[in-house]
């Protein structure tokens, strides 16, 4: 008897139905910070929905970079596209609350956000909405991935799908461990250019943190954030690493952010205060 993706939801396999191939039937959420008509979308979408129940919530348009924003202050509103294939005006962060409290109103077995344009690699993962989504779903107690292409263009979204479907049967076999869920970066490059999984830590972006200023026609000051960040320190065992040899990156990521190492220190700056 094939294990299953076992989460705290699904410890009980024999509620698992099998596909075709033989293989557990999952009810997988699907979300993205790209827009629910992004093609890295709707391709993993298309490539699950035979073997797997899937359902799409994803904003209606493109909410890159909004890191881990919730919306409480304004309606949500939800249009459903199609079966299971739902857009809002809400961010990844909202779509992921919206899919399992007002769609499914039930935990799936997992959570794919992705597949986004663009690696979210190093300090990154605290800007991005495709990473965000995923640690919603880890706050909720539900197996999650971000799932990233290293491009900007060009993007080989078939090889990235089979990675995907790869980690997929992995995570059928095993569990993803209590208060973590993985950040996957794979390169852009055919599948059978890839030289396999390496589990990684989170590298370092060498932002050139420029503010550029400008003025507009009215004499009024407006600023750009600059840089594009391409730059980071390829230290080995970091996913910046493994994805420039070729790897598919897999960092787990932790839910709870306290630097144990300095809680110490700060004690004795803190001691006998007030
Ligand atoms: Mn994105």
């Amino acid at each position: 008897m094939l294990r299953c993706l076992k989460s705290f939801y699904t410890l009980n396999a024999e509620r698992l139905p099998l596909n075709a191939d033989g293989r557990c039937l999952l009810l997988i959420l699907l979300t993205n910070d790209d827009g629910i008509h992004s093609e890295g979308l709707v391709l993993l979408r298309e490539s699950l929905l035979g073997k797997h129940e899937v359902c799409a919530v994803a904003p209606e348009r493109e909410r890159t970079c909004v890191g881990h924003a919730i919306t409480l202050h304004k309606p949500l509103r939800m249009k459903e596209l199609g079966k299971g294939e739902y857009a809002t005006n809400g961010t990844p962060a909202d779509c992921v609350l919206l899919g399992v409290k007002a769609v499914l109103k039930k935990k799936p077995d997992l959570i794919i956000s992705g597949i986004n344009k663009g690696p979210n690699m190093g300090q990154d993962v605290n800007y991005s909405g495709t990473v965000a989504a995923a640690k919603e779903g880890a706050f909720l107690g539900i197996p999650s991935l971000a799932i990233s292409i290293n491009a900007r263009s060009r993007y080989h979204f078939a090889d990235a799908i089979r990675v995907t479907e790869t980690i997929i049967q992995v995570l059928e076999e095993n569990n993803v461990l209590d208060s973590t869920f993985l950040n996957i970066n794979i390169p852009n490059v055919f599948y059978s250019k890839m030289k396999g999984f390496m589990v990684t830590r989170l590298g370092k972006r060498i932002y050139n943190d420029k503010v550029i200023e400008r003025t507009d026609p009215r004499g009024g000051k407006y600023y750009w954030i600059g840089g594009n960040g391409e730059l980071y320190e390829s230290l080995e065992g970091t996913d910046f690493n493994a994805v420039e040899r070729g790897f598919v990156s897999v960092t787990p990521l932790g839910l709870d952010v306290t630097s144990n190492k300095s809680i110490n220190s700060y004690k004795k700056y803190f001691r006998r205060i007030l």
